[in-house]
């Protein structure tokens, strides 16, 4: 079972505590963006196999969003952090470029 750690409480929530909400560091386009820019916003997400960024809630718990970065493949957890940032704090970005020599943050679109 996934167990990810709250950033907010500091609780260590089993899956069935959080809500998955998708998929973290999105880009939003609003009604005045480009239907190209929008659709994507709407409708297009990564599915890696490998390193993920996602959002979840504390749903059972304080509530609140926030990110995790993790493995779709081996459900390693490299750490969550405030759903309030552009991108991942720099040491989960060091634990995963050590765990995967040649990995790069990319901005998402
Ligand atoms: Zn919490």
């Amino acid at each position: 079972m996934l167990t990810l750690q709250c950033p907010y409480c500091g609780v260590d929530a089993e899956e069935t505590e959080l809500h998955a909400e998708g998929e973290a560091h999105l880009k939003r386009f609003g009604p005045g963006s480009s239907d190209d820019d929008f659709e994507t916003y709407l409708f297009m997400r990564e599915n890696p196999k490998g390193v993920h960024f996602e959002r979840w809630r504390h749903s059972n718990g304080c509530g609140k969003f926030f990110h995790a970065a993790r493995s779709t493949t081996t459900l390693e957890v490299f750490g969550t952090y405030s759903a309030q940032t552009y991108e991942p704090p720099q040491d989960i970005k060091d634990k995963i470029t050590a765990k995967y020599p040649g990995w790069s943050w990319r901005e998402f679109a």
